[in-house]
């Protein structure tokens, strides 16, 4: 019986080697030169960056966090957070309700009465439950935390509106933060938001990629890269599996590609199911990588939620992470810019890319020009899923087909959820709990 897992990322990766320890015979199929996906990472120069946007190792899941851990163990930098949201010029703490000391006096005041407010109104049942996004964040933080900060660097992040949004996501992975802290952030005493990544590990050397390479090696062989995939058939009980010129055979596949690409491979799927597919939502990414002489501030990674400031939504300090990706008395930077697959940012050179970055850096008085050593782009086609308010409708009718003609879906965009490394390894090993091939 053979096992052909479709995407060598992250996910892809795990299945494999989980499968491979349950004597399964496989192959995973990438079309890309190299596997590792999202968690790839490029060094040029001396300077190491994650090609799919910056990366950190943490989790909630323990399991999960040890298991990463390991892989890593003696290639690794463990690294307190530190991470700042630019406002109006300050470098406020992050999660923005833990720094709200650090506002201008009217913008603090704002935001404490109308968070108190919005409790208030909650406990009294005077607000009606949150059906959208945009709803749930007025709702959870109040009008001044909401339009000081979480609209503007949500729509600058999602490139969607929030009222277009579905809520059902945030629920669990954002908690309401408790009053005290609130109270206590705005008067100055010191809290912390998020605690669950406020310790955070990468690996000294080789950039995320490190992770993924480690958890591949056992199952190098059985990788074939470059190998796109472009029709998937049935043929008796085998699956055909084709990318134009090479066809592999298989009793049993599992996807971890987009769900777009999967949907365009197979033979007679519905329009119903085509066109629910069509429909889900998701950002592509720019990622403009900066090598840098002399040093960066001790941040980790910066929020920039105005749109005043360019089209940069996050820059993070790689060279932070770890003292390994930059050449000594040097330093990096990682800007990201997400945007809708064909907007105009996709159209953008790489040439203006950079320069509309160096332009909000130099604004933000975090580089001069002439510190600038290397600078390159590169681009990720898909970057996050978008849970607009037809998601749920759309992603159900996508997943029964796939159940009822046998593809099990493992991943971030094959699942198309919100699924980070920890998320997608979790994936994995409930899935592999009731695996047999
Ligand atoms: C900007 C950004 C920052 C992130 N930061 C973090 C972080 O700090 N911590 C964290 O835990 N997670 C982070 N993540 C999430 C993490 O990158 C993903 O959870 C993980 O990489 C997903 O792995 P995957 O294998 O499911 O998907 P992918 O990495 O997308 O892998 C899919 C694979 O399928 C291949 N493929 C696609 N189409 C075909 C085809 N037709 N034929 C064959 N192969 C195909 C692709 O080339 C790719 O290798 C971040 C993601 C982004 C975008």
């Amino acid at each position: 019986m053979k096992t052909a897992i479709l995407g060598g990322g992250l996910s892809g990766l795990m299945l494999a080697r989980l499968l491979h320890e349950k004597n399964t015979d496989l192959v995973v199929l990438e079309a890309e030169p190299e596997y590792g996906g999202l968690c790839r990472s490029r060094t040029t120069n001396g300077f190491t960056f994650d090609i799919g946007g910056s990366h950190i190792i943490f989790s909630r899941d323990t399991e999960v966090l040890t298991f990463m851990r390991q892989q890593i163990a003696g290639n690794e930098q463990e690294n307190a957070r530190n991470t700042k949201i630019f406002y109006k010029g300050r470098y406020v703490k992050y999660p923005f309700e833990n720094g709200l000391s650090e506002l201008p006096a009217e913008d603090r005041f704002f935001c404490i009465s109308e968070f108190v407010k919005t409790l208030i109104a909650v406990e009294k049942g005077d607000l009606p439950a949150p059906e959208t996004f945009r709803d749930w964040i007025y709702y959870t933080f109040g009008k001044g935390i909401a339009e000081c900060y979480m609209v503007p660097y949500n729509e600058k992040i999602w490139k969607y509106p929030t009222e277009k949004m579905s809520r059902h996501w945030v629920d669990g992975r954002i908690p309401r933060p408790p009053v005290d802290d609130v109270i206590k952030s705005a008067i100055g005493i010191p809290t912390e938001g998020y605690t669950h990544q406020s310790v955070f590990s990468y690996p000294l050397d080789g950039g995320i990629e490190a992770l993924v390479k480690a958890i591949a090696r056992p199952v190098e062989q059985y990788i074939q890269t470059d190998f796109r995939i472009r029709s998937i058939r049935k043929k008796g009980k085998q699956w055909i599996i084709s990318n134009g010129t090479e066809s592999i055979e298989a009793d049993r596949i599992i996807s971890t590609i987009p769900i777009q690409h999967l949907i365009a491979a197979l033979d007679h799927v519905p329009g119903k199911v085509r066109k629910a597919c069509a429909a889900l939502t998701y950002n592509s990414l720019v990622c403009v990588n900066i090598g840098l002489r002399g040093s960066v501030p001790d941040y980790s990674w910066l929020y920039i939620p105005d749109p005043a400031l360019g089209k940069t939504n996050r820059i993070s300090f790689p060279s932070q992470y770890s003292r390994h990706v930059a050449p000594e008395g040097h330093s990096a930077i990682l800007a990201e810019i997400t945007h809708q697959p064909s907007d105009n940012v996709a159209q953008m050179t790489d040439e203006d890319l950079i320069a509309e970055v160096t332009d909000t850096l130099a604004e933000m008085d975090l580089v001069t020009p002439d510190q600038i050593v290397s600078a390159s782009v590169v681009r990720q086609p898909f970057a996050y899923v978008v849970y607009d308010t037809e998601y749920q409708k759309n992603i159900a009718i996508v997943r029964d087909y796939c159940g009822s003609i046998g593809i099990p879906l493992v991943g971030r965009f094959s699942q198309f959820e919100y699924l980070n490394m920890d998320g997608c390894i979790r994936s994995v090993l409930d899935f592999v709990k009731s695996y047999s091939a």
